[in-house]
């Protein structure tokens, strides 16, 4: 970078994860590049900011798309990833590229469903000082009931497990330099971003707006995958669960020490013979509740198998982005 002796801008890096997202792509370049034209304009971020899209091994033409833009716009570039691997990893792949070069890093989903209006205000506090600037929903009309009563159950159960969430906020936010190299010294590869974040640190504000209908495309995230990763939230954060085992042991036990009781009074009373149907109700509820806890149990072995294995969390085919600066 040049020495100038005039007050030098900070560079900003938008990170957009997408996968099979050529429906929206074109409306998120024109409407993200709009946002970022015009804070350059006020010189409010450097005029070599960017939007990075990271392409999650598309099978669409994601990534034409994306390389066709960046023909057309200086600030737009691209990383591409060899295949699928998964939402939360491209965010941290875009993250891993963008903090060498950028000041502040804000990370936005492809179908702006969040209000990128509310960009232009992080990019204020993040002048202000914060480090982190969550972007928090105030309402959530525009989702299904169904998903709206499983996030607030999700929510509460992460709070009462210990995990310190901001609630409603999912993966939108600005992210300082210093922040980002925080996060990555994180070497999980079970990632939940939205619970490792407020664990950097660091001064942080929000930032609230109203979320809208996705206005392409589908939803890459069904029932199957929500479940697992709101699994996978509990189970990297927290051993809660491994703990609930030992309660539900002794209580177990304490159920089997009355049973003995009332079997010793039946016995007394001369009613031998009626031991079959409690026989067969121990025999189904201890298997069930050993099943249940083995599985428990599993989860947390699997977690620590894919994270002794160490494997890459993503793996870049191509990236334009670096050679942009
Ligand atoms: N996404 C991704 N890899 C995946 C699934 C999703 O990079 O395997 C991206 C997707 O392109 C979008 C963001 O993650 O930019 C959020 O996905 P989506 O909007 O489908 O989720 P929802 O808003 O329905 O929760
Ligand atoms: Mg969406």
């Amino acid at each position: 970078m040049k020495g100038q002796v005039m007050r030098k801008e900070k560079i900003l890096t938008i990170i957009v994860p997408c996968y099979n997202e050529e429906a929206v792509l074109p409306e998120t370049v024109k409407e993200l590049g709009e946002v970022l034209e015009n804070m350059i304009d006020e010189r409010k971020v450097a005029d070599n900011s960017k939007i990075l899209f990271v392409d999650d091994g598309s099978k669409d033409k994601t990534w034409s798309l994306i390389q066709k833009f960046e023909e057309q716009h200086d600030y737009i570039a691209g990383i591409k990833f060899s295949r699928n691997f998964g939402h939360q990893n491209a965010l941290v792949a875009g993250l891993t590229t963008a903090v060498n070069y950028s000041d502040m890093m804000i990370t936005i989903d492809a179908d702006l469903q969040d209000d990128i209006n509310a960009i232009p205000k992080m990019v204020r506090k993040y002048h202000e000082g914060k480090d982190i600037v969550y972007g928090v929903r105030n309402n959530r009309d525009t989702d299904t009931a169904f998903k709206r009563k499983t996030a607030l159950v999700f929510y509460d159960l992460m709070k009462k497990l210990g995990v310190n969430m901001v609630p409603n906020s999912a993966d939108y936010r600005l992210m300082s330099k210093r922040a980002v190299e925080t996060l990555l010294q994180f070497k999980e590869r079970n990632l939940f971003l939205r619970g490792m974040v407020p664990m950097v640190g660091f001064p942080s504000a929000k930032v609230y707006y109203a979320r809208k209908e996705r206005f392409a495309g589908e939803s890459k995230y069904p029932l199957k995958k929500m479940i697992k990763f709101a699994l996978d939230g509990i189970t990297s954060f927290s051993t809660v669960p491994i703990k609930l085992i030992m309660g539900l042991g002794i209580g177990v036990v304490f159920i089997g020490i009355i049973l003995m009781i009332y079997t010793f009074i039946q016995r007394c009373f001369g009613h031998v013979v009626a031991g079959w149907s409690s026989m067969m109700i121990s025999i189904w509820v201890l298997g069930g509740v050993q099943m249940i806890c083995i599985s428990v149990i599993g989860e947390y072995i699997g977690k620590i198998y894919s994270e002794v294995k160490g494997r890459p969390r993503f793996t870049i085919e191509e990236d334009d982005y670096s050679d942009k600066f």
